[in-house]
């Protein structure tokens, strides 16, 4: 049965998209942004293997408005999370944004890649450069670009690059998980995507 390696997840998020959304962040990622606050999460060996089918049972079923993908770099992973969102699907319909750090016309010469571009609403593309971290909404730095590959967030684009950002506390317990796009004077060990 195909596993998908995964950094953490959440349920409940509102930074990271419209609506409230269950966010997945995948393990592993080859690039090395400087600046990047998640750099646990690019070790392609670490994380939690996680069969697809619990994952797809578990999110269909999260009463969630949608999917947000992110990493780690989601691509690498690009075949798993494809038979992930099919299996969701099948059970309720479901939105999904995916966050890469790599550039959308790199990911339209991969073959594996397709399987993922073809079942993504919202891709947000590009590493994230430090220079050109603006401090603004739901993406980590200027150069990176909301890309509608569906018609479904188009009227949600406006989102993206306003003024501002926003985090999220969500408690767990033990400790709490801060989820959204660090501010640009960000403290050490905030997550990036
Ligand atoms: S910012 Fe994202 S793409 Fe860049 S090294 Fe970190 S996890 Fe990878």
């Amino acid at each position: 049965m195909e596993n998908i390696r995964v950094f953490t997840k959440e349920s409940g998020v509102t930074t990271l998209g419209p609506g409230r959304r269950y966010c997945l962040w995948v393990q592993g990622c080859r690039q090395h942004c400087p600046g990047c606050v998640t750099p646990q999460s690019r070790d392609e060996q670490g994380g939690s293997l996680i069969p697809v089918s619990a994952l797809a049972a578990e999110i269909a079923l999260s009463g969630m408005d949608g999917l947000t993908i992110s990493g780690g770099e989601p691509f690498l992973q690009a075949a798993a999370l494809a038979e992930l969102i099919d299996r969701i699907r099948r059970r309720r319909d479901m939105g999904v944004i995916v966050y890469t750090g790599l550039v959308y016309e790199q990911l339209l010469e991969q073959p594996e890649a397709r399987s993922l571009l073809d079942r993504t609403d919202l891709l947000i593309d590009g590493p994230y450069l430090q220079a050109l971290d603006d401090g603004r909404s739901l993406r980590g730095s200027s150069n990176q670009r909301t890309i509608c590959l569906t018609e479904r967030y188009r009227q949600d684009l406006d989102l993206y690059g306003r003024e501002g950002r926003t985090r999220q506390i969500i408690p767990h317990g033990a400790y709490d998980n801060i989820v959204g796009i660090p501010n640009t004077q960000k403290p050490k060990g905030e997550r990036q995507e």
